[in-house]
């Protein structure tokens, strides 16, 4: 189109040569379209699967194993190829395969989180009040509680009898298991409660789950409603009162995972935060197989309580894993730690037209637009975030562009609109670059959230070049062929 583009007017032309807008993906390169459909069907086969962190770091197990990945032995000596994986408690997976580079120069990280808001149940749970059986719960990360009430739930989670066998539960996901549910009041009656603020709407106290209504038989008990489910729960799953002590148990959205919208262009599921991220995170570690740099996929777990734990990324698990790596290859791990990079893979809000105000829409990141590339986030200020150097970024855009990831950058909100936080601080910490590169996702935290097909297949696409870079070729000198012709 060499004679059209002749003919633009000059401030066209400029506009053109100067000016930015990133673009919407289905617009620019439907071809992805399909790919991403057929990516997302595995990314829906594993929400509706991993619901905790356990079960996500189970299911990444089972995944590393079955692609030859071996549990990583710091008596062993591991070459260029090897493919090796740790777990932490059960929460926190972390997986390499060394690369053909010295790992002096570096290793590759990706680090995404297999926490997600919930309600976990209080230690001491069941009790009964007025003929029905609850439990006590206690919210888990940022939630909004109101969103929590009247919606089916299913029950996960782990219990360690007093013998220290250990009992899993997932109640809830099969169709024909029961779910649990908090009530909420009837609008007829909810002239007071109307009046609360919406941060109150139902209160911490209020979100009692639902468990029976039928009284123990038999006999002349104090409580039998609490009574009948502690006989239902001992006759499955041989577990009394007492064992709530030493039980980790999730009560979380009962629903699978569905298409959004007539162009099924959406996932919308429980729990995308972060796995929208740890998904791709995975299948990019697992499709990298001859690297340049020896890459570490971590999925980590509480992000959503600030990486507190020695299962979250406060805890020294991840430095200490390098570090072996580093003994391993005869390396000082602070030469290796200086040189490395990351991408702490997360989430960000997506632009809703519903709620414009509390974006900034020139900063805001927009569904089907690709991943986010998010320089800061924190609040009041950057306050709490990791903002990346101009160069790192550099860096990051440069690997993206030349591997034709659709990418975008944003803001987390109109500055103090809020704010948030990421693991890229404490990746920081150990003198690591590190940005933030995620999904964009609506309604973000919330028991069913939104994310955009597009987005999650680039956001893949970004994860696998990251790991399977080759240096930038050196600009070859344009002799004879006049000026490059624009793309
Ligand atoms: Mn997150
Ligand atoms: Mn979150």
């Amino acid at each position: 189109m060499a004679e059209k583009e002749k003919k633009l007017p000059k401030g066209k032309k400029l506009e053109e040569e100067l000016c930015w807008s990133y673009p919407n993906i289905a617009e620019k390169a439907p071809e992805q379209i399909a790919a991403a459909a057929a990516f997302a069907e595995g990314y829906k086969d594993f929400l509706s699967r991993c619901k905790t962190e356990r079960e996500c770091a189970a299911f990444a197990e089972q995944a590393l194993l079955a692609a030859g990945y071996e549990r990583f032995s710091p008596q062993k000596k591991y070459a260029a190829g090897d493919k090796v994986y740790q777990v932490n408690r059960g929460k926190a997976v972390l997986a390499t395969v060394f690369g053909k580079k010295d790992i002096r120069e570096g290793v590759r990280i990706n680090g995404a989180h297999i926490d997600s808001p919930r309600l976990d149940l209080k230690p001491n749970p069941l009790y009964e009040k007025d003929e029905i059986a609850y439990f006590k719960t206690h919210y888990y990360g940022g939630i909004r509680k109101y969103q929590w009430g009247t919606i089916p739930l299913a029950m996960h989670g782990v219990a360690v009898r007093k013998d220290l066998t250990k009992v899993e539960f997932s109640i809830g996901e099969d169709p024909g298991d029961p779910v649990f549910c908090i009530s909420d009041l009837l609008p007829h009656l909810a002239a007071k409660q109307s009046q609360r603020p919406l941060s109150e709407g139902l209160r911490g106290e209020e979100l009692n789950i639902i468990l029976g209504s039928t009284p123990y038989a038999d006999g002349d008990v104090k409580e039998p409603f609490r009574l009948e489910v502690l006989r239902i729960l001992n006759e499955k799953y041989g577990i009394t009162e007492r064992d709530f002590a030493r039980a980790e148990i999730e009560m979380v959205p009962a629903d699978k995972p569905r298409d959004i919208g007539f162009d099924r262009s959406m996932v919308g599921a429980y729990g995308q935060d972060d796995r929208v991220c740890a998904y791709p995170a995975l299948m990019a570690q697992l499709d990298t197989v001859d690297p340049e740099y020896t890459t570490v996929t971590v999925l980590t777990d509480k992000e959503e309580i600030g990486s507190v734990g020695n299962t979250g990324l406060h805890s020294n698990y991840v430095h200490d894993y390098i570090t072996y790596l580093c003994d391993n290859q005869g390396a000082d791990p602070k030469e290796v730690f200086a040189n490395s990079a990351c991408l702490s893979a997360d989430v960000n809000a997506a632009y809703d037209p519903t709620f414009p105000d509390v974006f900034e829409k020139k900063n805001a990141s927009y569904l089907n637009h690709g991943v986010v590339l998010t320089k800061y986030t924190g609040a009041r200020g950057k306050s709490g975030s990791s903002d990346a150097s101009a160069e790192f970024m550099a860096k990051v855009i440069d690997i993206m562009d030349r591997a034709k990831v659709y990418w975008q950058i944003g803001e987390l909100g109109a500055v103090d609109a809020g704010g948030g936080g990421t693991i890229a601080q404490f990746v920081a910490m150990m003198n690591i670059d590190v940005v933030d590169l995620g999904v964009p996702v609506l309604s973000m935290h919330a028991p069913f959230e939104i994310t955009s097909k597009l987005d999650l297949y680039n956001t893949y696409l970004a994860f696998r070049a990251f790991y399977n870079e080759k240096e930038a070729a050196p600009e070859k000198p344009a002799a004879g062929r006049g000026r490059r012709k624009k793309k």
